[in-house]
């Protein structure tokens, strides 16, 4: 607390990341990196942009492009998603990581003085500090007893509604279906869905191809768990060019060089490498199937997950304590001290020997007298 910080500072909660440990060696399952490495053509792309140049007084200068601005149209990569996603570029919003993508769509479509925007109880914890730093009214809608979604609930007068799919922390999806028939509800008052697409590609529908019939419906996209490159900072957005705009106008008033000129080159590379990437992801969905049979077998409660992460719980025993006891072992899990969800654990996916680590630990902990 500060005399200097003005009264909207004072009352923000900001987010709490995940810890990102700079001193113990941890197998770090707790903030849904991609286990595997990036591409090789993403590291290509940007070696190329340190070293290509023009020349200066004959000698070649490494660095040259640093120098300039990037390009605030982000033309190559909004180019190169289009390509990827089979959309037109001007149907691209480029970003810092998708968390800035969705700071600015809560300050794009939602309002702060009309109808509550709608989002489930158990979300992903950024979107009420971002209603919050917008001054945008929210209604927390409960999910069920087994986490699921009922889309029914979110047929009632809005001021729009997001939705993570597959969701997180619990990693269940929704079918297109039901989330096409909310955004033709929106539509008949004017209102926006967005589909948080951050977990999309490990085994949930895509709704981009929806996008051109449906102009209130935007999805979110991040490169970070998909495309191995968290450290990078690369997201997008996919809707109608209406939407794009909007979201332009509200990131030109803000800062217009979100994307460096390395981010643009590597973000490029990423979405154009499919056969790397689903190579990659393919492995995550195994080990993610294999690791639940084996947490089952152990007498571990498991959500189904369409996502890169599983949503665990052990009858009998704490979410505090497992996720304390991991730690103590040197494994890094996620524990929200949440109601509903202190007793469960978010564990991303590792390759299959992290997970195997992962997994005598889990039995150790379990087979504790006293536990
Ligand atoms: N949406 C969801 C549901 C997430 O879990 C995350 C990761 N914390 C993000 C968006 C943000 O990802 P990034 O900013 O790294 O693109």
């Amino acid at each position: 607390m500060s005399v200097f910080w003005n009264k909207r500072t004072v009352n923000l909660s900001p987010y709490i990341p995940g810890e990102q440990p700079r001193d113990r060696k941890f197998i770090k399952l707790n903030t849904n990196e991609n286990p595997y490495p990036p591409s090789p053509a993403v590291v290509a792309a940007i070696e190329q942009v340190l070293v290509v140049n023009s020349q200066n007084n004959g000698n070649n200068v490494k660095g040259e492009k640093l120098r300039l601005y990037p390009d605030p149209l982000c033309t190559e990569f909004r180019e190169a998603v289009a390509a990827a996603y089979g959309v037109k570029p001007s149907q691209v919003f480029p970003g810092n990581g998708s968390d800035e993508v969705l700071g600015f769509v809560f300050g794009a479509f939602f309002e702060g003085d009309s109808d509550a925007i709608l989002f489930p109880d158990i979300t992903y914890s950024f979107y009420p500090v971002y209603a919050d730093l917008w001054d945008i009214s929210y209604r927390t809608i409960p999910v069920t007893e087994d986490f699921s979604i009922n889309i029914n609930d979110y047929s009632v007068s809005s001021g729009g509604v997001i939705i993570s799919n597959p969701n997180a922390p619990t990693g269940r999806d929704l079918p297109v279906s039901d989330l096409l028939q909310l955004a033709r509800k929106l539509e008949q008052n004017n209102r926006v869905l967005v589909v948080d697409s951050a977990y999309a590609v490990f085994g949930a529908q895509s709704l981009v191809p929806y996008i051109t019939d449906h102009p209130n419906l935007l999805t979110v996209h991040t490169l970070s768990k998909s495309a191995s490159l968290a450290g990078l900072r690369v997201g997008f957005a996919i809707g109608s060019e209406e939407l794009i705009e909007g979201l332009f106008r509200i990131r030109d008033s803000f800062n217009s060089y979100t994307m460096d000129v390395l981010a643009l080159a590597g973000g490029s590379a990423a979405v154009l490498d499919k056969a790397y990437y689903n190579e990659i992801n393919k492995k995550v969905m195994v080990t993610r199937d294999t690791t639940a049979v084996a947490l089952k077998e152990m007498g571990f409660d498991v959500i189904p997950s369409k996502a890169n992460f599983l949503f665990i719980t052990y009858p009998g025993i704490s979410g505090h304590v497992l996720f304390q006891s991991l730690r103590d072992k040197g494994i890094l899990v996620r524990h929200f001290n949440k109601p509903r969800i202190a007793d469960y654990l978010r564990v991303s996916i590792g390759t299959s020997e992290d997970m195997d680590a992962f997994l005598v630990a889990c039995r150790e902990i379990i087979e504790l007298p006293g536990n």
